[in-house]
């Protein structure tokens, strides 16, 4: 562990009067929550077809298969991949655990790659030289909302005869050289989670273009049953089906997702305006091909003192911060994996501020006088 991690940790605020992200949950996601309801539509239902529907329309693929929450869906993707022990994936060591979690439910191994210092997604150079005659596939994640170095890595994906999920969880609105990520040709998951960009409270989303492989998660998604004959499974599939109650709270946000992203949008820019020239910072930008969807406006100090310091001014005035990641092989299930410099050094450095889509102006204002004042 470096030994420059602070020892008391990272203040956690039970309740900021400034979240770094909270869920719009307004009439209409009471009004559709109640039609399930009263339609006695608790677990399957109407609403998840169309929040399905409405969802692959909206990131431009052809299907779109609801889940319980992020996690299960790339569990859910990889076992349709197949899977399997022996197996090794690329990984990036700079993401939220379920990315390589999900590779260990399926007895396979993460490997863990190193991030690029400028996009903190997935190295290309670095996912190449960590390829063995037992990898099979690669999860680049977008994070933070910025997108992946997807042309690279697919070309790669392709030459090594690779799959390639994208981790797309932390994406919504996120767009790569024309098309939303999730669309660019890979299957791709999604989360929903409360603190995500649109959420169902625990939810999550797998899209592919591929007719055949959505069957397969359909089918994998409800213990392997065939729809044309009751209780017989031909595979060990998952009980990971989406609840109705879930779906009529997506398609709720589904219809505000739009204004939600143009809500963050503008946040991200008010910070990139008022933070703007302060030394000690290095601030986020939109990515040269595509935009980024901001699910957090994420920052870098120059030292992890700096950090923290400004952490800690942050909480004292009611205004919550996140530090990023812990590095994977720096927790306890991935220790023992090589070194990766740049994500350890990004992952104690970095900070996301309040990013959420009710967030106001003064609000936005104020954070950023505050991270100014503490440095
Ligand atoms: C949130 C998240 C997940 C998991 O989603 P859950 O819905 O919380 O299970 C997976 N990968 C990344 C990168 C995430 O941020």
């Amino acid at each position: 562990m470096p030994e420059d991690r602070p020892i008391t940790g990272y203040p956690v605020p039970a309740a900021p009067r400034i979240p770094v992200a909270s869920p719009i949950i307004g009439a209409r996601e009471s009004e559709l929550v109640q039609e399930a309801l009263a339609a006695g539509q608790v677990s399957g239902g109407a609403f998840v077809r169309r929040f399905e529907e409405g969802f692959a329309e909206r990131i431009g693929v052809r299907h779109a298969v609801a889940t319980m929450n992020g996690t299960v869906a790339l569990h859910l993707a990889l076992a349709a991949l197949d899977l399997k022990p022996g197996d090794e994936v690329l990984v990036p060591d700079l993401t939220f655990i379920a990315t390589a979690n999900a590779v260990r439910y399926c007895g396979a191994t993460p490997v863990l790659v190193d991030v690029d210092p400028l996009t903190w997604c997935m190295d290309p150079e670095a996912a190449r030289a960590a390829i063995t005659p037992r990898t099979v596939g690669m999860v680049p994640v977008h994070l933070y909302g910025y997108p992946a170095q997807m042309r690279e890595l697919a070309a790669l994906a392709e030459e090594a005869h690779l799959w390639l999920v994208e981790d797309a969880a932390e994406a919504l609105g996120t767009t790569y050289r024309g098309r939303h990520v999730g669309a660019l040709g890979h299957p791709a998951i999604f989360s929903f989670y409360g603190n995500k960009t649109l959420t169902t409270g625990e939810g999550g989303m797998v899209t592919t273009d591929d007719d055949r492989f959505a069957e397969r998660l359909r089918s994998l998604r409800a213990h392997g049953m065939r729809p044309e004959r009751r209780y017989w499974h031909e595979i060990v599939g998952f009980n990971y089906r989406m609840t109705n109650l879930q779906a009529a709270l997506g398609v709720a946000q589904l219809e505000r997702l739009d204004d939600m992203l143009v809500a963050k949008r503008a946040t991200a820019h008010r910070y990139l305006k008022g933070l703007e020239g302060v030394d000690g910072l290095t601030l986020p930008g939109e990515p040269p091909e595509g935009a980024h969807g901001w699910w957090m406006f994420s920052l870098l100090y120059d030292s992890v003192k700096a950090r923290d310091r400004v952490a800690l001014a942050l909480y004292e005035q009611g205004i919550e911060t996140r530090p990023f990641f812990v590095p994977l092989h720096e927790l306890p299930p991935y220790a023992g994996a090589a070194p990766c410099p740049v994500s350890a050094d990004l992952g104690r450095r970095g900070m996301s501020l309040p990013t959420g889509a009710g967030l106001t102006p003064r609000e936005v204002d104020e954070v950023s006088e505050a991270v100014k004042a503490a440095l």
